[in-house]
């Protein structure tokens, strides 16, 4: 049985736990260590059931726990030669104490194997990652990207879990206090998805085969949980797709409250 734990998630820090049998991955960890450790420790979660960290990019929300976690730990991290080379360059990566890798398609850890695809963002070499448990459970994470590309969209096909980013509500955004170059950003094709942008995916998705979805990286700013909520229902139910039947749906909160999904 493989389950995953929506650690953390939005933009003070994001970070999810998947474990199979009793082996776990850690995608990004962008929180204190300290405070990743707790998350694990309140979710039962022996930390040294982890054996890896997946980056998806060198945003702080995304690595923060990075180093501490890795020398602590002597975790492997595995992230694209891209953000490698970032975290390297800002001092988070300690080549003697721990490796690091560049993630290469189809990587076999802890008898899952992880697959990555680009993402469209405002860094060097994002991604989003795929993981098939060992009896074909697909997990699919896309956070961090301002458009759905083929790429993104060829990955998440079929996937019995989709954790996907609905960032914002545009109105909410628009008429909101953040200066407009950085709502430009957001809003631009290497920003962050919208409520809407996330909400028109989600019925193929149903179709395909995914029965859970968790909405993540909320902006705390442009957002609520029960809007983006309302959004993507709204899109499923006028493809007559009916929740707790067809789907489930949640949302990852900015700090996990012990719920997980099986897979
Ligand atoms: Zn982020
Ligand atoms: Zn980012």
């Amino acid at each position: 049985m493989a389950k995953v734990y929506p650690l953390f998630s939005g933009s003070k820090g994001n970070c999810y736990c998947i474990t199979s049998g009793s082996n776990s991955i850690l995608i990004d960890v962008g929180r204190s260590a300290r405070q990743i450790e707790q998350s694990l420790k309140d979710n039962n979660i022996d930390i040294l059931s982890i054996k890896g960290i997946f980056i998806t990019h060198e945003h702080t929300d995304h690595m923060k726990g990075v180093r501490v976690l890795a020398s602590k730990y002597r975790f492997p991290v595995y992230a694209t030669q891209g953000t490698l080379s970032e975290l390297d360059k800002m001092h988070q990566l300690v080549p003697d104490k721990f490796k690091s890798h560049i993630i290469t398609d189809g990587t076999e850890i802890a008898g899952m194997t992880v697959r990555t695809f680009k993402t469209s963002h405002d860094c060097h070499e994002s991604v989003g990652y795929t993981v098939e448990t060992a009896n074909q459970r697909k997990v699919t994470l896309v956070t961090d990207t301002g458009c759905i590309t083929n790429d993104i969209r060829q990955s998440l096909r079929g996937s019995d879990v989709v954790i996907i980013e609905s960032n914002h509500d545009v109105n909410m955004l628009l008429n909101g206090r953040y200066p407009y170059s950085l709502k430009r950003r957001i809003l631009s094709n290497y920003g962050h998805i919208s409520n809407d942008t996330c909400s028109k995916l989600l019925p193929d998705l149903v179709k395909e085969g995914t029965s859970r979805i968790v909405l993540a990286h909320l902006s705390k700013e442009n957002n609520f949980p029960q809007l983006a909520l309302q959004s993507a229902r709204y899109s499923l139910q006028k493809e007559n797709m009916k929740e707790n039947i067809d789907y489930t749906m949640t949302v990852a909160k900015e700090i996990g409250d012990g719920s997980y999904i099986v897979f």
